[in-house]
């Protein structure tokens, strides 16, 4: 008999109730993960260097689990048929795992239920579920109101290390996996995210001066880059919220370090979006259940797709995810923002695009932000924007973000780099011939397009 642990957002092992358990239970302990199962359209929705990231985290963990013979088996297909293929060898004693809100996985959660006697532990949040003062309905919607609620409460240490032993010889091999040679910006898996970690606190105390970098677009450290870690479960989010408590205590806290906790309470707020209501999460007309008539314009859609907007922080926004699978929050919001507001287009093809990229994808956090930007997420602003050109002025002082992406923009005057778009057609044809090769002319009137969706949203211009 085996102790099956099912790994989903969870590729670590520190911090993991459920290995935790399954050690515990006295069978030797096998790891599986199901491929199509926690990215439900794996195939269509993941870049090769998603894939690689993940197949690299995969086999991170895999490496640490070597030593204690604990194979890690990696199916392509849906959990049950994974455990299936094990039950040909070996019965099943129980399956343990973290309990995952998302819809896509609830189905599965069910699935394996009526088969298998199945463990489930909460271990994706700071606040469990079930530690909640009060009954789930009635945690507030609005983000402020919900953080007051939330930052005052206990959070519970992470659990001590697993002890793990050295088991005896299973027959099942760890999956080979394909690591694909691509670049990546960032090392996958535990060790790197506890690295990170460590790096961002005590190494460098880049965490010091979060406050004022976070919006930066160029730099790694101006953000924590703890998404990538955090999204694939390498790093629990209470061991990250522990280890910035234990440093406040060792180097004094200040509005830095507790920003890097707020900024961890939007994840937790649109996480328990998600626990309350998983439907309304991946609904079209999201949870304010409204009604948008979306534009259709395929040619502004693949535009938008090949960085040809002519919108110069935008394209270089697009050129960054498709290059590296990561952009800043501030990139997401203004991307989002013309996606949805300029452009008119449907968000959920938005959503998808940065599902396909994104290394750091997660479900509430990717839904739940396009939902807030779009407007039929828990907003009080009826009609959320931003002026794309002026933004790329503001975040990118010197312009080091935007030449490094869209190099040809070097010759062109600082003070309209970011205002191509509205310039006059004039002024337009007055720049070097090299620039007007690679620039594309916008795709939309900026004010002309955001007058046109406030009209479909139904506010006043
Ligand atoms: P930091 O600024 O260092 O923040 C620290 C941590 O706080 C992040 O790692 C993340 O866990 C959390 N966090 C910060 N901002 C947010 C936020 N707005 N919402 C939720 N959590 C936040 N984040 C994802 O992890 N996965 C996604 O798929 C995702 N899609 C997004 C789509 C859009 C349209 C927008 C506007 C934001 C999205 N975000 C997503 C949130 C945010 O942009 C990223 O978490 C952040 O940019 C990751 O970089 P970082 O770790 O350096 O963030």
């Amino acid at each position: 008999m085996i102790s099956v642990v099912w790994l989903m957002h969870d590729l670590r092992t520190h911090d993991h109730a459920a290995l935790d358990a399954a050690i515990k239970s006295g069978y030797p302990v096998v790891c599986v993960y199901a491929k199509t199962f926690t990215h439900k359209r794996f195939k269509k929705n993941t870049s090769r260097l998603k894939e690689a990231y993940l197949n690299q985290t995969l086999d991170a963990l895999k490496k640490t689990l070597e030593p204690y013979q604990i194979p890690l088996i990696v199916h392509e297909n849906d959990i049950i048929s994974a455990l299936l293929m094990l039950e040909e060898t070996m019965k099943i004693h129980a399956v343990y795992t973290h309990e995952v809100a998302s819809v896509f996985e609830r189905k599965e959660i069910l699935n394996v239920k009526q088969k298998y006697r199945l463990h489930t532990y909460e271990g994706t949040t700071l606040i469990k579920p079930s530690e909640l003062p009060i009954s789930l309905p009635l945690l507030p919607n609005s983000f402020t109101s919900f953080r007051k609620k939330i930052e005052r409460l206990f959070i519970v240490a992470p659990l001590v290390d697993p002890v793990l032993k050295r088991q005896d010889v299973l027959p099942f091999k760890s999956t080979d996996l394909d690591l694909l040679d691509v670049p990546l910006i960032v090392e996958a898996g535990e060790t790197a995210g506890l690295k990170r970690l460590k790096y961002y606190l005590d190494d460098t105390h880049a965490i010091k001066t979060y406050k004022e970098t976070r919006n930066g677009m160029e730099r790694f450290d101006d953000s924590t880059k703890f998404s990538f870690y955090i999204s694939l479960g390498a790093l629990s989010v209470r061991k990250i919220y522990h280890e910035i408590k234990a440093y406040e205590k060792r180097f004094g806290k200040n509005d830095s370090t507790y920003w890097v906790i707020f900024e961890l309470l939007w994840r937790e707020f649109f996480k328990y979006q998600e626990i309350k209501d998983p439907f309304k999460m991946v609904h079209p007309k999201g949870y304010l259940n409204k009604a948008i008539h979306w534009k259709q314009n395929e040619m502004q859609l693949e535009a938008f797709k090949n960085a040809k907007t002519g919108y110069p922080l935008i394209d270089a926004n697009i050129t960054e995810l498709k290059t590296t699978g990561y952009i800043s929050n501030r990139g997401r919001q203004n991307v989002a923002s013309f996606f949805v507001k300029n452009l008119g287009l449907d968000w959920q093809i938005g959503e998808a695009f940065f599902e396909h990229h994104l290394l750091d994808y997660d479900v509430a956090s990717n839904m739940g932000n396009w939902q807030y930007i779009t407007g039929i997420g828990h907003d009080s602003m009826p009609f959320r924007y931003f002026d794309v050109c002026a933004q790329g002025d503001r975040y990118d002082k010197n312009h080091a973000y935007l030449l490094k992406w869209l190099p040809h923009l070097k010759k062109v005057n600082p003070k309209d780099r970011y205002h191509l778009p509205k310039l006059s057609n004039q002024m337009f044809e007055m720049l070097p011939e090299s620039v007007k090769k690679e620039t594309p002319i916008a795709i939309v009137d900026f004010y002309e397009s955001l007058n046109d969706m406030k009209k479909r949203y139904g506010v006043p211009l």
